[in-house]
């Protein structure tokens, strides 16, 4: 399957365990201390889902370079999936933290800094109003509330695999065309048939009967998915996607935290696309956790007509949502370096050539080898699937995932000195990596494709 041998994986990757183990025993130490204080041996289960036997333990991390405690150096092309995609330990962030902590960060009042990120995101990404909370899951949640607040709807409309966080309304999946709970996901008490309307991406007539009752509070996408491979949008979706959720009062709420790869104003200034409301998470404060959400005029006349802009003291409500340190003033401050200082115009041209030229190579080796493989690319986020094209839906790109496959070449790579990240085959490009670095990466994928076992 794949143009692979699965049956012979097994011992190559067995290989690849034992070489893992030999140069990383104080990792090993530290996380069999680890089980005795946490459920699953690290502070957050997801950081176990490295390819080795255990997860490593970091040492430091600077620009695109992470060295663990065994003193073993990589070339890092995982970046915290996404949030440290502008590179590790940038000095004028750290510096710009740093200086705010000196001086206090959490008085739950605003500071300046507030005042020129809010004008900046106006500016970046064309919204004119906005909030913030402390991921992207928790921005994604509020702005669902709100959509339900103004439209009087309850349903959420997803695409099948998308993943915005945890999000409970989109744990679900198709099955045999039905939605059904998330394979693996506890419901987590919902009524997912009062909630949450699935469909496939790119399909535009499953969009238009999922609309056309009238019921749907917001649709929630990614401009391309993410998180299940890469699924590229067709021509032509987006528009049709807005066209539709305009004419059945849908508010559109599109999710860029992974797609900011894309430039500096994201993939909705990239293709001028025009939601309701924007989300983005994960990378924007250099480290710190953070996320913003944007709305239009329209909508935010909408929000305050039902809570007047002019209320104080006694009236004000919050809306069934918070979050105590959200705007906090060192997470602005570090928002305020690294939008001025690292999500440049000539930072994106850097990454996206060398995400380019990742991609070039690693399309040319899958030629050479007649591979049924593709890859794609969103700006400085490149993706290798194992399927000859595109998928259209997530459906499709499910099938070409392959777990056996993709844990053995990351774990390839991974003793070669390169990290992807854990959950899929992408690299992300962060302004520090070089164009030696690519040229590793490109040699290590033409050496892991050539000890496949062939069909
Ligand atoms: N939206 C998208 C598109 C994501 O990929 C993710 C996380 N991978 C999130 C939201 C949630 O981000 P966080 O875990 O930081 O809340």
């Amino acid at each position: 399957m794949y143009g692979v041998d699965l049956d012979k994986i097994e011992p190559l990757k067995e290989q690849e365990l034992e070489r893992f183990a030999s140069e990383r025993p104080k990792s090993k130490k530290l996380y069999q201390r680890a089980l005795q204080s946490y459920l699953y041996g690290t502070p957050l289960h997801w950081m176990q889902q490295w390819p080795g036997s255990y997860p490593m333990y970091v040492d430091t991390a600077q620009g695109a370079r992470l060295t663990d405690v065994d003193g073993n150096t990589y070339v890092d092309f995982a970046l915290g999936d996404t949030g440290a995609m502008f590179g590790h330990a940038n000095e004028a962030v750290v510096k710009a933290i740093c200086d705010r902590m000196r001086i206090g960060s959490t008085m739950m009042l605003p500071t300046e800094d507030s005042i020129w990120v809010g004008e900046e995101l106006q500016r970046r990404f064309g919204l004119p109003y906005w909030q913030m909370a402390t991921s992207a899951t928790d921005a994604n949640r509020f702005c669902l509330r709100l959509a339900r607040m103004i439209t009087g709807r309850d349903k959420v409309l997803v695409y099948n695999w998308n993943y915005h966080g945890s999000v409970d309304e989109s744990q679900v999946m198709l099955e045999a065309g039905t939605m059904v709970p998330r394979h693996g996901v506890a419901p987590n008490a919902m009524d997912f048939s009062r909630t949450t309307r699935l469909i496939e991406f790119n399909d535009v007539e499953a969009l238009e009967r999922a609309l056309e009752p009238g019921d749907i509070a917001c649709v929630l996408a990614e401009p391309e998915m993410t998180n299940i491979g890469m699924v590229p949008a067709e021509p032509g979706y987006h528009d049709k996607l807005r066209e539709l959720t305009s004419k059945h009062g849908t508010v559109l709420i599109i999710d860029e935290t992974h797609t900011i790869s894309t430039g500096p104003g994201g993939y909705t200034r990239a293709h001028n696309l025009d939601p309701d409301m924007f989300v983005l998470g994960k990378s924007i404060a250099g480290g710190i956790p953070c996320a913003v959400y944007g709305v239009t005029e329209a909508i935010a006349e909408r929000i305050w007509s039902i809570l007047s802009r002019d209320t104080t003291g006694e009236e004000i409500n919050h809306f069934g949502f918070g979050g105590t340190l959200v705007g906090n003033a060192a997470t602005l401050a570090a928002m305020r370096a690294t939008f001025s200082e690292i999500m440049t115009e000539e930072n994106y041209a850097h990454i996206i050539r060398l995400a380019t030229r990742l991609e070039e190579g690693v399309d040319e080796t899958i030629r050479e080898h007649g591979l049924p493989w593709h890859v794609t690319r969103v700006g400085a986020r490149a993706e290798y699937l194992f399927r000859a094209l595109p998928p259209r839906t997530g459906g499709e790109a499910e099938t070409a995932r392959n777990f056996q496959l993709e844990s053995y070449m990351h774990l390839y790579f991974l003793n070669r000195g390169i990290l992807l990240t854990p959950f899929h085959n992408m690299a992300l490009i962060c302004p520090a990596v070089v164009d030696a670095d690519i040229d590793l990466h490109n040699d290590i994928f033409a050496h892991c494709v050539e000890s496949l076992p062939r069909e």
